[in-house]
């Protein structure tokens, strides 16, 4: 069995044992550090839909394969430095990053200026982790709010990176109650060691790297 094979029906599973539609749950395979006969192996298995953390790293491999596949989902689920939101926009269609005020505002003007802005994703830090990016779940309402009505970007979403030393269940439920009181459809959490428990919290989309693609293979960069 391919490891798309495997990953699509375990989020089958676990959706159906949440009750929950198997179609509401969406793959995002993180590619990121994978060598590019493994990333071009689950495009050819048909899948559409990648992640990538590093803006760099992104633009060097995307453009040609887009050329060559047609229409990829690309979405951006690392931190995003102000002065990478250019090619940032350029080339993803979702950026699910969002976590400061700073940013927001340099979205937002470029977005005027194109009359175009690829789907927004909040990101909270559940954890309130010092090292760790994203909004205090206590910020968010306000944070969310003022994105959408201050600044107009289109933000539909959340997204979480849990602290790897805890279970994540009271992560992603925090995450699942910001979303609803904030009407934000998407929600973006669980990764290889966890989403089946994010999927029972209702996650609609999970992150999965190495238990799709393999360990990933370090470069050294
Ligand atoms: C790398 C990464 C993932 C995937 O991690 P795996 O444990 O390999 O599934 C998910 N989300 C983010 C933000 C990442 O950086």
């Amino acid at each position: 069995m391919s490891g798309l094979t495997d990953i699509t029906a375990r989020i089958e599973r676990a959706a159906r044992a949440a009750n929950r539609d198997p179609a509401s749950v969406r793959l995002i395979a993180v590619s990121k550090v994978q060598p590019l006969a493994r990333i071009e192996a689950i495009l050819d298995e048909g899948h559409r839909l990648f992640g990538e953390n590093r803006v760099q790293e992104a633009q060097g491999k995307w453009p040609d394969l887009r050329e060559r596949y047609g229409e990829i989902d690309l979405h951006l689920i690392g931190p995003l430095q102000t002065n990478k939101v250019k090619p940032a926009m350029d080339l993803f269609d979702t950026i699910q990053s969002l976590d400061r005020n700073r940013l927001a505002v340099k979205i937002a003007t470029e977005a005027q200026e194109r009359g175009t802005c690829p789907d927004l994703y909040v990101q909270v830090n559940t954890g309130a982790e010092k090292q760790k990016a994203g909004i205090a779940p206590d910020d968010a309402d306000a944070f969310i709010a003022r994105c959408r009505e201050e600044m107009d970007l289109p933000v539909i979403g959340i997204m979480a990176i849990p602290p790897a030393d805890e279970p994540p269940d009271s992560h992603f439920d925090l995450l699942a109650q910001i979303a609803e009181r904030n009407g934000l459809v998407e929600i973006s959490m669980g990764m290889s060691a966890d989403f089946e428990t994010a999927i029972a919290f209702g996650a609609t989309a999970v992150r999965v790297g190495s238990a799709l693609f393999g360990e990933r293979i370090p470069t050294g960069g």
